[in-house]
């Protein structure tokens, strides 16, 4: 057999070990080649039976990532989406169907179509690291487990467990699928072999979950769980706006977990769920991700020691989370009760993510109260999240800087204060960067890497690569007002400040927008952000000679309310009070 993206030997005890080793790629996916070879190698299989089939990667940082996304995103009909869906499930089907005991050897991301294979197999073994994740994530790209994922995972753990994981597109370590019954067995990685020698040996009986779990499936009790599982996901999310989870639970109730049984008019079908335009913009996200993901890919060494300058609603939450991803965090304020209420925070977010005490305890004791600021000397990046005052920062920066290691950088999480700004009171401003976190920071992926007129290109980089480190999305961007994010939010927001003005209702503002899709109405938004932060981007944004006072204008848009035929009027008496009241309502 000619395998270019896998490689199977048998050993002494007729044991077939099936290794995927996607070529020209470092993760594997399948491609329609992979799984025309995957495909080849069951019929081989079944042909000439093995006493047993382990399937495991080659690959370092995982098992299989699921279907190959450019293959994927160069889908073009119905039929294209339904051929590609098929051959997945026509090749899942005969490894499913091999007449011997079969195990997937999981390690790494195990994600989508690879989460399916494994399902396929009769049992898993997971490794315990936790770096090891199992996920069935379609929803998140706005399809279904189209692979066999939802028809095999029911039947394992139950009707609520599967649809939970797969409308959420959560993912669970090692230790968690064992206790779901999605893994047989869990040991670190090192052990696989003799794992698998054992488990194929004596394979264990087929897992069942428990009676509370498998009534779940039942079809009496069917129509209750679909109905109260669409109501939890009506509170996210519209369907019109949505359709993939309302697709997954239709797929499950009504058509036994196998798209192949959707008719094609059926707004649950791979083809209706493909030609849905929210199904178009989650891939261009998904893809958009990557993207930023690479901006961090070099950066020199890691930072193993992190010191965050007040504990505040941001600087606390940088800390802990940077902590929670495995750094030395020293976090630094005026006065231990300052500190207190972060460290409280923190606890509270390690329980809820980590929950084995002894982890809970680790990420703990990497989080370090300092309000001497003795982590200064020691840390490579020290990041400033102190009231937004330029004044004050520069004060502060002035300190600081004298008591910093050779070659530490300096961050500010700043929202508003151009980075010239601040540099000025620095004898290296090209060590001055900016990171941008957004809140509530456990929560949002994306951080601004901001640079400076006099930033270095290491030190950006240094600082993309941060962000990458801690599992964030670095978005490099200049430090021209409002840098990006809010430039964008900006004139949204501004436009409905401006229609509150004119007396519309902020319920009705706030509807208007959730109607279109967004989860939250602006006037809602600004609250949230603090109607002080919103001021100092307001006024930063509108300060003369600003560049994104042009801009911020131009991307302005009427609303669709404003568009309404009569409100020409209003319109133009908006456009001419624009510039006033903008100044009247950010500064
Ligand atoms: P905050 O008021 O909650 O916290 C600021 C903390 O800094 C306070 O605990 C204060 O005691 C401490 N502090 C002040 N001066 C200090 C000094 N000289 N030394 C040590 N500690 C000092 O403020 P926040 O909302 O966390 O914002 C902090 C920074 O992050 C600001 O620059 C803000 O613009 C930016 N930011 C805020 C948000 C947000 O949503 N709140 C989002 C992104 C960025």
């Amino acid at each position: 057999m000619d395998l270019k993206h896998w490689k199977l030997e048998r050993d002494a005890q007729d044991l077939a070990w099936l290794w995927f080793d996607r070529a020209g790629s470092a993760t594997n996916t399948f491609s329609t080649e992979a799984l025309r070879e995957l495909g080849q190698v069951a019929e081989h299989l079944a042909a000439l039976p093995p006493k047993g089939l382990a399937i495991l990667s080659a690959k370092e940082n995982g098992f299989a990532a699921g279907a190959d996304i450019d293959e994927f995103t160069t889908i073009a009909s119905a039929e294209q989406a339904m051929a590609f869906t098929n051959l997945g499930n026509e090749v899942f089907d005969k490894v499913a169907a091999l007449p011997f005991p079969t195990l997937a050897a999981i390690h790494g991301f195990c994600m989508g179509g690879g989460t399916e294979l494994a399902l396929a197999c009769r049992h898993r073994l997971m490794d315990d690291g936790p770096k090891t994740r199992m996920a069935l994530p379609e929803v998140l790209i706005g399809i279904v487990p189209g692979w066999g994922g939802c028809k095999r995972m029911v039947p394992l753990i139950g009707a609520a467990n599967a649809l939970d994981l797969m409308l959420t597109g959560r993912s669970v370590d090692g230790r968690r699928a064992k206790k779901l019954g999605l893994a047989d067995a869990v040991t670190p990685k090192r052990h696989f072999a003799n794992a698998v020698r054992m488990l194929l040996a004596s394979p264990p009986a087929a897992h069942r979950p428990p009676f509370m779990a498998a009534v779940t499936d039942w079809p009496v009790v069917r129509n209750l769980v679909a109905s109260m599982s669409r109501k939890k996901v009506s509170e996210k999310a519209r369907q019109d706006h949505y359709p993939a989870p309302y697709a997954i639970i239709d797929l499950w109730k009504d058509f036994g977990g196998d798209v192949r049984n959707i008719p094609p008019s059926h707004p649950a079908s791979m083809a209706s769920l493909f030609a849905h335009p929210t199904t178009r913009s989650l891939i261009r996200l998904f893809k958009l991700q990557d993207r930023m993901k690479a901006f961090g890919k070099e950066g020199g060494e890691p930072v193993r020691h992190l010191h965050v300058i007040g504990a505040g609603a941001m600087g606390g939450d940088i800390a802990a989370w940077a902590a929670f991803k495995g750094l030395t965090v020293t976090l630094q304020d005026l006065a231990p009760d300052r500190i207190a209420p972060a460290v409280q925070r923190a606890h509270a977010l390690y329980k809820k993510r980590l929950k084995q005490p002894h982890l809970v305890q680790a990420a703990m004791d990497r989080l370090i109260p300092d309000v001497a600021g003795a982590g200064v000397a020691k840390a490579d990046l020290i990041i400033e999240a102190i009231v937004e005052n330029a004044e004050i920062k520069r004060k502060l920066f002035a300190g600081l800087e004298p008591r910093m290691k050779e070659g530490a950088i300096l961050a500010t999480n700043t929202s508003s204060i151009p980075l010239q700004e601040l540099s000025g009171v620095l004898a290296k401003p090209e060590r001055l960067v900016g990171l941008h976190f957004f809140n509530p920071v456990a929560q949002m992926m994306l951080v601004e890497i901001v640079e400076g007129p006099q930033t270095s290109p290491e030190v950006m980089q240094a600082g993309q690569a941060f962000a990458r480190q801690i599992d964030k999305l670095p978005l490099p961007c200049r430090s021209a007002p409002g840098f990006l994010v809010n430039r964008v939010l900006s004139p949204y927001l501004m436009e409905a400040m401006l229609m509150l003005d004119e007396g519309i209702p902020a319920e009705a503002i706030d509807a208007a927008a959730k109607d279109f899709g967004m989860p939250m109405g602006p006037i809602e938004l600004a609250d949230m952000v603090g109607l002080d932060i919103c001021w100092a981007v307001g006024h930063e944004l509108q300060r003369p000679g600003r560049p994104s006072r042009r801009s911020c204008r131009r991307t302005s848009r009427p609303s669709a309310w404003a568009r309404r035929p009569g409100r020409a009027s209003t319109r133009g008496r908006r456009a001419r009070r624009r510039s006033r009241t903008a100044a009247a309502r950010w500064t």
